[in-house]
């Protein structure tokens, strides 16, 4: 009997089971989380790109369109859990691999913002792909108030590409981040448009914010301040470990193809990344840190 009513149970469980998972899949697109109330991030994992949207009463604020063909995918993970109008499309950087798409916004009406910064770099570097955002923002800080959800802006100088801005909500204490922290995986390739010096600095500025989740472009979409500090740590540990080399005598040039990190051999990339990634802190140790701009290289006009 009581075999019976567990058979029963089981057979029941898996009844509803079945009889939900349409329901729960059909009210969210693929590729669409829910953060916290109104909040999403969209991603497909196979492309590499997670974009975050945030929904309330008076609109949608979305965060990095990536490309056309994210964007689209991006506006039906919103439409499948709001019909409210999009209003706000935010640019983290200028680089044409996050910042394409922006038209597919454009025509539901949203208004396209980006740091001055990546918008001057979008004017002088058109691409097929990317559309000249409607406003641009200067400083250190902006915030966007929609219905009473409140978005913090922040440019925290120099570190990566050109006018990087890491998002923040103070409510539920969540930031997004753009290629400045990949979690558990090595730096990009050749580290390409990174200021190694000022991106070290700009990590520990954004652990000193107040948030507990964070929600990246690239790699696992969502983690904490923990993943913060281990990007940090691997790129302090992977210099000191250059430097070790150069203490010991080792010929600079073969350097990065013998530095080995153990640490980090579980991270995405290590066999394939470690020595390029080497090879750039070599490089920052030997040149100083680049790229670099004068102040008054932004007032120049061609
Ligand atoms: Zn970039």
């Amino acid at each position: 009997m009581s075999h019976l009513n567990a058979y029963s149970r089981s057979v029941m469980l898996i009844f509803c089971l079945l009889l939900m998972s349409p329901l729960v899949s059909a009210s969210m697109a693929e590729h669409t989380q829910k953060l916290a109330e109104h909040v999403y991030s969209y991603g497909d994992p196979a492309a590499g790109y997670t974009s975050m949207f945030i929904v309330t009463a008076d609109g949608v604020i979305v965060i990095e369109p990536v490309n056309s063909k994210h964007a689209k995918g991006l506006l039906k993970a919103i439409r499948s859990v709001s019909q409210q109008p999009i209003r706000y499309l935010l640019h983290s950087h200028n680089h044409w691999d996050h910042a394409g798409g922006g038209q597919v916004f454009r025509d539901e009406g949203a208004t396209i913002i980006a740091h001055v910064e990546a918008y001057e770099w979008m004017q002088a570097n058109p691409h097929k792909d990317m559309a000249l955002p409607d406003e641009s923002w200067s400083g250190n800080k902006k915030t966007i108030v929609l219905a009473g959800t409140r978005l913090e802006l922040h440019y925290l100088g120099m570190n990566h590409g050109l006018g990087m801005t890491v998002f923040r909500l103070p409510k539920q204490k969540m930031v997004y981040i753009a290629d400045i922290v990949t979690p558990e995986r090595l730096l990009f390739t050749i580290v390409p448009d990174f200021n190694i010096k000022q991106w070290i600095r700009s990590l520990k500025d954004i652990e000193a914010m107040d948030f507990t989740t964070a929600i990246f472009s690239h790699g696992r979409a969502v983690g904490s301040k923990k993943d913060i500090r281990a990007n940090r740590e691997f790129i302090e540990d992977l210099r000191a470990a250059i430097h070790t080399e150069f203490k010991k005598g080792t010929p600079p040039f073969s350097i990065p193809d013998l530095v080995r990190l153990p640490k980090y051999q579980h991270w995405a990339m290590y066999d394939e990344w470690l020595s390029m990634n080497a090879w750039r802190l070599l490089l920052d140790d030997h040149m100083g840190p680049f790229p670099w701009r004068p102040a008054h290289a932004y007032e120049m006009k061609h």
